[in-house]
């Protein structure tokens, strides 16, 4: 049976949280073509453990209060009593963000600027968070528009190149800071998680530091954009390269005249998101969204972006993988539920359409809502779902219902 995207053709579930091997790590997004060529996806070891559930095991073997002290020492060495920043912090003002950049401040008394690549659609309630971030928190922030025409065709290319609606701001949100960090002679950054919590290499998760890879650029022709090499852009689509450069990343000898240290703070400090939430709920006047998240059960991750929850809905078409299946799987790992509840959960909530801002984003990138239709077809990849009765069904379930299974 053939697969898209390079995924493994034997689809293969965690015995300990919910995920299957489907699941894409993440590759630099400039890297990214339509046949993911030179993905990883993530490893399920001989014993039916991913990477992720070993590394959350792990972490219960770290001595964190060990960790800390590096932590206090790395901040001693680049604070500045001078009236400068020490530290840029990248963020939405979502949970996460505002638990790193308000202990960086009020526990270890760091003088952090934060900044922000803004969502393509913001929500009422993630525009409150953000604004309240920084007034009830009370940080700098500079935020940065992007070129709005640039971004609605990036976004809509995306989705029809790759089926991948997000792409435009995770590109912009990985390599704003160091660009920020240049322009104001900042040595340090944080971000908060390694990718590899969530089933990137484990290897990667072995050092504080972010990989040069994710945020410099060797060779600007060599580049992809929205699944097209950036000369097609330029050439077909009335693009300019400056228009591009905005959410590409540093070039590599930019970078490397710069002392930038990128650091993940969860290598430090014991990460675990729903205790972020609590800490942001209390420090930064951070509200979880009013109603439950479409495609899962959660209130509180990742709900600035309308766009983000079409993106889990795309996630469920190309890998079988959707919201509920990413949160739960989490939530396993940081013992907030069981694995049962988990699978209740993947059955009850995992693939449920986005409808809520669904026409919106179409408008907003001009698309008609059937096409988008037309390439949720193109990007069912026969190795995960059947057609039975005219109706779409996943081949293979975690809950064992799939039509292969
Ligand atoms: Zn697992």
């Amino acid at each position: 049976m053939s697969t898209l995207f390079n995924a493994p053709r034997e689809v293969v579930f965690c015995k300990k949280c919910v995920m299957s091997n489907q699941r894409p790590a993440s590759i630099p997004e400039f890297r990214h073509k339509p046949n993911r060529e030179g993905a990883k996806y993530l490893k399920i070891n001989k014993d039916g453990i991913c990477d992720a559930c070993k590394h959350g095991d792990r972490k219960n073997e770290i001595n964190w209060v060990k960790r800390e002290k590096e932590l206090i020492k790395l901040l001693d060495k680049y604070r500045k009593n001078d009236g400068s920043y020490d530290c840029l912090v990248p963020g939405s003002g979502g949970k996460d963000s505002a638990f790193q950049a308000h202990v960086l401040k009020y526990k270890y008394g760091m003088n952090p600027l934060t900044c922000t690549w803004p969502p393509i659609l913001y929500t009422d309630y993630g525009y409150d968070n953000f604004k309240n971030w920084v007034e009830i928190g009370g940080f700098d922030n500079i935020v940065f528009r992007q070129n709005g025409k640039v971004m609605k065709t990036l976004t809509k290319l995306s989705i029809e190149n790759l089926l991948h609606p997000f792409q435009t701001f995770i590109l912009g949100q990985k390599n704003i800071a160091p660009k920020i960090a240049a322009k104001f002679d900042i040595d340090l950054v944080f971000y908060g998680e390694n990718e590899a919590e969530y089933g990137n290499p484990i290897a990667d998760n072995s050092s504080s530091l972010r990989d040069k890879s994710y945020h410099t650029m060797d060779n600007f022709d060599k580049m992809y954009l929205a699944g097209l090499p950036v000369k097609e852009l330029i050439d077909n689509y009335k693009l300019t390269k400056s228009d591009l450069m905005t959410i590409l990343p540093l070039p590599y000898e930019e970078f490397s005249k710069t002392n930038i240290q990128i650091n993940y703070l969860g290598y430090y400090l014991r990460w675990i998101p729903q205790e972020a939430y609590y800490y942001a709920v209390e420090n930064t006047g951070f509200k979880a969204r009013p109603f439950r998240t479409q495609g899962t059960y959660s209130k509180y991750n990742s709900i600035d972006d309308k766009i983000d929850d079409l993106h889990y809905y795309t996630t469920y078409i190309k890998f079988g993988i959707g919201r509920a299946t990413y949160d739960s799987s989490q939530e396993i790992r940081n013992r907030h539920i069981t694995r049962e509840e988990g699978c209740a959960l993947v059955k009850r909530f995992d693939g449920e359409f986005p409808d809520k801002y669904f026409e919106e984003i179409m408008n907003y990138i001009d698309l008609d809502p059937s096409k988008f239709n037309d390439l949720c077809e193109k990007f069912r990849s026969p190795h995960i779902w059947k057609k039975e009765n005219g109706k779409w069904k996943l081949r293979h379930t975690v809950n064992r219902t799939g039509t292969d299974d």
